[in-house]
């Protein structure tokens, strides 16, 4: 009986119909898909992207290399070499992340007793050879300083939850 139920279907072409009548249903209904560079998803304000290393308002580094962002990642992105100042400070020479190995999980940040190291809201990045997606020091300070107004602000948000 249900071998020629289902011959008659076929022949009626009705999984077709049933295709066309799903299609119909939201044929005038408001439309979602975002027309993306143009348009764009809001953003949670604790979004995890691009790292950054941040300063304090006086200019100094916040990262005082305790390296504990260093032994929690789990993709073993990071890598730190440090060495004391001559005020017994002490400050890294070194602090990569290997964007490759990365898998944003946000263990870093979360792992960071001076809030130094932070994910940022930018996505918009990209690298033509694997080098490009070596952050070094020096990169990651360079995206702190641009992004600090916003990362400050998400982090003041944040600070309810912690
Ligand atoms: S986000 Fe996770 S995987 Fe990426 S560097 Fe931080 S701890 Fe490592
Ligand atoms: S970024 Fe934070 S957790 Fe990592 S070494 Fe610096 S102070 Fe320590």
């Amino acid at each position: 009986m249900q071998k020629i139920k289902d011959y008659f279907q076929s022949l009626l072409l009705w999984e077709l119909l049933k295709g066309l009548r799903l299609t119909g249903r939201y044929l005038f209904k408001r439309k979602i898909t975002v027309q993306y560079p143009e348009e764009k998803t809001p953003q949670s304000y604790r979004f995890r992207g691009l790292h950054a290393l941040r300063r304090y308002p006086n200019g100094e580094e916040r990262c005082i290399a305790c390296k504990l962002c260093e032994a929690v990642c789990p993709a073993v992105a990071i890598t730190i070499e440090s060495e004391e100042r001559d005020d017994g400070t002490r400050r890294t020479t070194r602090y990569d992340i290997d964007l490759t190995k990365c898998i944003f999980c946000g263990f870093c940040e979360e792992s960071c007793p001076v809030d130094s190291i932070v994910e940022t809201r930018i996505y918009e990045y990209h690298g033509e050879k694997r080098g490009d997606l070596l952050m070094t020091k020096q990169k990651l300070l360079e995206v702190g300083d641009m992004a600090e107004d916003q990362i400050a602000e998400d982090r003041a948000r944040e600070a309810m939850y912690r």
